[in-house]
């Protein structure tokens, strides 16, 4: 995601502050071009950036420093502040009785997120149930059900009933003990005309008070065209980002949160039930800029650099020339690729890295077509996080756990593998040749 670079890439900027008492035109122009240029490749929308930059222009400018604080620290309080700005509130969920119908894609985290809310809403001291609608990913029902036993909540669901807006119909009459109601819904890998009219079927059927649409945090590009889709079709309310335990940091949520004139509600920060928090924008800002909490600017700068700076060790692009490969490298360099183009195109884009090198490779080294590479995100998203870490440790009975989650065949998972070894191999081959250039490549490829 490319508002991970954003912390580092501003902690440079801001570096270049230290010992000053004033910054100039020239420090703003600078700093301000770093988040421009973070914010526009993560699909930020160009007025939004426009505003967010000029206001920090004006008052990076105009404000005095407050004493005993320098320059540094105050610049990078403005940005805060006015970033925090831009994300706006958190989306409004009173305690009380109510219908929530959660939206979104497949494996953007759905299932999960129904339980981890009823998890937070169970916490709150009240009594919320699960209604599991997707009759279309096989395992939906299954994981739904056990992850609200896990969550320690009602639950409503029906592997026989292959129409969903019955279920949703049935599922609140069976739970009517409960005091909120959290409807998921089936996604689908794009936004299918099928998908659209079934959610708005639901949505007319159990009436709720507000929808979520639950959008992964590694999303780009296309948070905008589904946000805007389900917005159109069932109106948005707030967003569910998930998976912000992962090295992405959630940008094309404010893509959808402007598209959508909604707000973000949840944060979803890992794979159990209880990985959920409620979106506070000081601690989302932070985040996203990559440098801890914020929130006492002052004492904190310091550390959160430290934080940043571990966080980029956590991927560091010699590991791969190590041969230290993951499915997780394999999974960004394919997301890199969907944003960038074919990769011998991005190859040639790199200085260094153009002519010809590419001829060397095997010619299906690279070759991950636009539908395995679909289905392959898709299967990656039903693996935990140990296994995108080390994929030689899935064995048999993970592969058939996984295909059965994700809905895909087992040869496609075993497909996925031999492809990830098949490139962990061929990067083997690259260690010899010259390390700043491909450093400058997997950078470019992560970013
Ligand atoms: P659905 O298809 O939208 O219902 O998606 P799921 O709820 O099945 O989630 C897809 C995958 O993402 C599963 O493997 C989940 O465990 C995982 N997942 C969901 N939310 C999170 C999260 O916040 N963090 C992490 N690490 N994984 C998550």
């Amino acid at each position: 995601m490319v508002l991970d670079d954003l912390g580092s890439s501003l902690r440079d900027s801001l570096g270049q502050l230290s010992g000053q008492s004033r910054v100039t035109e020239e420090d703003v122009e600078d700093i301000v071009k770093e988040i421009q240029r973070s914010l526009l490749q993560a699909d930020v929308e160009v007025s939004l950036v426009m505003d967010l930059s000029d206001s920090i222009k004006e008052r990076a400018l105009e404000e005095e420093s407050p004493a005993g604080t320098s320059a540094r620290d105050h610049v990078l309080s403005i940005v805060y502040e006015e970033m925090v700005d831009l994300v706006g509130d958190s989306t409004e969920i009173p305690l009380e009785n109510q219908t929530i119908l959660l939206a979104g894609l497949q494996g953007s985290g759905k299932t999960t997120t129904s339980a981890k809310m009823a998890w937070w809403f169970a916490k709150k001291g009240l009594r919320p149930a699960i209604v599991q609608t997707d009759t279309f990913r096989p395992g939906a029902y299954d994981q739904a059900k056990e992850m609200a036993s896990r969550a320690e909540v009602d639950f409503y669901g029906d592997p026989d009933e292959e129409d969903p807006v019955e279920i949703a119909r049935k599922g609140l009459e069976e739970t009517d003990e409960a005091d909120v109601h959290i409807v998921d819904t089936a996604g689908r890998h794009a936004l299918e005309d099928d998908l659209i009219a079934e959610i708005e079927e639901i949505e007319r059927a159990v009436e709720p008070d507000r929808n979520l649409l639950v959008l992964d945090a590694a999303i780009g590009q296309g948070a905008k065209d589904q946000a805007r889709q389900f917005d159109d079709s069932i109106g948005i309310d707030g967003v569910a980002i998930t998976k912000l335990d992962g090295t992405a940091k959630g940008g094309g949520a404010l893509t959808a949160v402007n598209e959508t004139d909604s707000s973000i509600a949840f944060l979803g920060t890992g794979e159990e039930v209880r990985d959920i928090e409620r979106f506070e924008p000081s601690g989302f800002i932070s985040r996203l800029l990559g440098m801890g909490d914020l929130k006492q600017l002052t004492e904190r700068v310091e550390r959160a650099m430290e934080e940043t700076q571990q966080e980029e060790e956590d991927w560091d692009p010699e590991d791969m020339l190590k041969g230290e490969f993951t499915l997780k490298d394999m999974r960004r360099q394919m997301q890199a690729m969907n944003n960038m183009g074919p990769l011998d195109q991005v190859m040639d884009m790199i200085p260094g890295m153009g002519g010809g090198l590419m001829d060397e490779l095997p010619d299906d080294a690279m070759d991950v077509t636009q539908d395995r590479m679909r289905d392959f995100e898709v299967v990656m998203d039903s693996m935990t996080e140990l296994e995108l870490e080390n994929p030689r440790a899935i064995g048999a009975s993970q592969v058939e756990r996984i295909a059965r989650g994700s809905g895909k065949d087992e040869e496609r998972v075993r497909e996925l593998l031999e492809q990830h070894k098949m490139m962990s191999q061929t990067l083997k081959q690259f260690q010899g040749m010259g390390q700043g250039n491909m450093e400058r490549m997997m950078k470019k490829m992560g970013g």
